[in-house]
């Protein structure tokens, strides 16, 4: 068979740990054997990223500014024990902020369903995509503990010389006092993201916030949503047949938890962080979880949810065998793929990439699977645990057959 062609390079940021390893085999077996691949290759391992002063990751997510579309292998953000273990200079950010940072945008994470693993809302049949704002909130926050009796004050000084003045609360004991903010420039980007991702996946878009109790804050995040909506998303809504819905966050996530799924749910950063997990964790596991992030310029980073998952990586160089889920990382690799193929109009990139998810899915339904998923099977399903490279190898069998 003749491999199968790309125009333009992926931007490819490589990582750390059992997820590198599983980077290597995923490659090698699942893409380079039918895929003329052309990446642009960038080392986000930690190593690397402490040798050039993390200058590979701000290229990295330059280069996609650029390409388009990124594919990336889960990181190490390091704490204080990863200064010892890798001997670092500095302890660096979390590449996936820093990547945030320069692109914008929202984070999507939808899980991956199969037959034998049902969720634990017995009425979710199809899949909710979380999107959630990445910017802002009270993950840039300033806070102070109050220590005795006193008047807290929320002020503002415009450039213009505007004046704002506003008593928080005077203090007859000792307290919490915190700041946050966001910006429109960001919840535009975030409203736009949030409206082409439901266009391009053809699914309803919901969107929540505490708007009745923060009638500036919250209120702002719903006024700009409908707002761009009204103006310029509502006639194309229509066309595709798909709806966009405000509401309360605490209706929202009775409405949610009554409904039968398929549709994309737009959480504030905070909501967003707390409801993936919930959600996640209600449809099975981290491992069956797609994730893009979506800039506002349209570009797009394919990972993980996951991360480097450190325990299993130890008992690999201990020679131990591990049963680590590779499917959110063969999900990041088909789902740039598809986008690229789509991006550059080449028909056979898209349809490799349906055929590798589908042959995927073909591997768990007919029982092959890797340990952490073995224990959420249904009575009545078969089910065998196989180590990470048997596992890719049967994904492999399959897609040899389909192609
Ligand atoms: P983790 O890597 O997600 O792993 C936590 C546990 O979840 C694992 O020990 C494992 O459970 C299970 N697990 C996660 N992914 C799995 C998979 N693909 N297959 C099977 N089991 C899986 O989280 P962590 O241990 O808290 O973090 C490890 C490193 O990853 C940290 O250095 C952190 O900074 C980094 N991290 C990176 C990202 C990212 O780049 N997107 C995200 C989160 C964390 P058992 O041990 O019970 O089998
Ligand atoms: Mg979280």
């Amino acid at each position: 068979m003749e491999k199968i062609k790309m125009t333009t390079p992926l931007v490819e940021m490589d990582g750390d740990e059992m997820t590198r390893i599983l980077w290597k085999m995923i490659k090698d077996e699942l893409i380079l054997p039918f895929v003329d691949l052309k990446t642009e290759y960038y080392d986000l391992g930690l190593p690397e990223r402490d040798k050039t002063n993390d200058q590979v990751t701000i290229d990295s997510a330059n280069a996609t500014k650029k390409y388009g579309v990124a594919v990336k292998c889960a990181t190490i953000t390091p704490n204080a024990q990863r200064m010892t273990e890798y001997n670092l200079h500095e302890m660096w950010k979390s590449p996936n902020g820093t990547i945030r940072a320069i692109l914008d945008g929202t984070v999507f994470r939808a899980p991956i369903m199969i037959d034998a693993i049902k969720p634990v809302v017995k009425n979710w049949v199809a899949p909710i995509t979380i999107a959630r704002h990445a910017y802002g909130d009270v993950y840039k926050n300033t806070e102070f503990r109050i220590p005795g009796p006193g008047s807290a004050k929320l002020c503002f000084k415009g450039a213009d010389g505007t004046e704002m003045e506003q008593t928080i609360y005077d203090f007859e004991c000792a307290g919490v006092l915190q700041g946050q903010y966001n910006k429109d420039t960001s919840i535009r980007s975030f409203a736009h993201s949030c409206f082409k991702y439901a266009l391009s996946t053809k699914q309803d878009l919901w969107f929540a916030t505490k708007d009745t109790i923060s009638k500036k804050y919250d209120h702002t995040f719903k006024d700009i949503f409908q707002e761009i909506y009204d103006n310029e998303y509502k006639t194309q809504f229509e066309e595709a047949g798909i709806t966009y819905f405000y509401t309360l966050i605490d209706d929202a996530v009775a409405r949610v938890i009554r409904s039968k799924g398929g549709y994309i749910w737009a959480c504030k950063n905070y909501d967003g962080d707390v409801m993936s997990d919930m959600v996640s964790t209600a449809f099975g596991s981290l491992a069956m979880m797609t994730s893009v992030l979506v800039s506002p310029e349209g570009n797009y980073e394919y990972e993980a949810a996951h991360g480097t998952v450190t325990r299993h990586y130890y008992k690999y160089l201990a020679g131990e065998e591990t049963s680590t889920n590779p499917m959110a990382t063969i999900y990041a690799w088909s789902g740039a793929l598809r986008k690229r193929g789509e991006m550059d109009k080449l028909n056979d990139l898209v349809s490799f990439a349906d055929k590798l998810e589908v042959s995927c899915i073909q591997t768990l339904n007919d029982g092959i699977m890797t340990k952490d998923l073995v224990g959420l099977v249904e009575p009545g399903f078969k089910a065998v645990a196989v180590n990470s490279s048997d596992f890719i190898r049967a994904i492999r069998e399959r897609l040899e057959k389909a192609l």
